[in-house]
């Protein structure tokens, strides 16, 4: 049985107090969940201590990086390396983000590069990939899509993929409140999975979690999460607020 798996993205949002006071409010209001069940918060880097001190209460939510550098050490002035957060006790990364690739020209071979870097230092990698919208129009996604998995991903052995969670995440929903219809997304998450087969081996593509991002919300999570090949979500703007998050967490139960 794959994992089920909500995670939140805060991105650049909340003071530390704002941090602390919603992740006491997700503790306080979390249901209990399966073994298979698994909650995930990724606070900006400077939330990070104080996140996983409030997290070591829980036993089923973990704590993640939105990012991390592709170079274990060195002259990277205000990088943060994987190895810092394996040594402050975080469990994911976020790599490969549709803001880091647009906004910080971040590229399939850095994202590939950090993938390793993340794997190396212990870390469970939530590796992103979607389309532009004029990809979508074009009708050319699962390509799209494909080559990003490809060029990001297939590098690494089948072992290695035990470590990786795909979150796909169509640009065109991201923050827009234009939610991919859960026809859209389990075309896509049964591709990304035949994807993977055609690699891995089904029992590999059977065994990763492929999570969907995109203006998910309380409303439209049970529809979603009930696609046989949606294995929970990433969440951006509803993470930001316990009773949605809650919402969309109780939508995974
Ligand atoms: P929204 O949920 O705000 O659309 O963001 C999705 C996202 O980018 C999560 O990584």
């Amino acid at each position: 049985m794959r994992r089920k798996i909500v995670a939140a993205n805060w991105k650049m949002n909340l003071s530390l107090a704002e941090g602390a006071a919603l992740v006491n409010d997700i503790c306080a209001g979390i249901p209990r969940l399966a073994d298979d069940r698994k909650v995930v918060i990724a606070p900006p880097f400077i939330h990070i201590p104080q996140t996983v001190a409030q997290l070591a209460k829980t036993d089923h939510v973990h704590a993640a990086a939105q990012n991390c550098y592709q170079e274990s050490a060195g002259a990277y002035t205000g990088e943060v390396s994987a190895g810092m957060l394996k040594s402050a006790e975080v469990e994911y990364v976020i790599i490969g983000h549709s803001e880091r690739r647009q906004y910080f020209a971040e590229t399939d071979e850095m994202l590939a590069r950090k993938t390793d870097q993340a794997l190396a230092n212990g870390l469970q990698v939530i590796f992103c990939c979607g389309e532009p919208l004029s990809v979508r129009d074009a009708d050319t996604q699962n390509a799209f899509v494909e080559a990003q998995l490809k060029d990001g991903l297939f590098h690494l052995t089948a072992a290695q993929m035990s470590n990786v969670v795909i979150a796909y995440e169509p640009i065109w929903a991201i923050g827009t409140g234009r939610t991919a219809s859960s026809e859209q997304a389990q075309d896509m998450h049964a591709h990304i999975r035949a994807v993977l087969a055609a690699k891995y081996g089904s029992e590999v593509a059977a065994a990763t979690p492929i999570l969907y991002g995109g203006s998910c919300k309380p409303s439209n999570a049970a529809e979603l999460f009930a696609c046989a090949d949606v294995d929970g979500g990433l969440i951006g703007g509803a993470s930001l607020k316990a009773a949605e998050f809650l919402g969309i967490i109780d939508a995974m139960v």
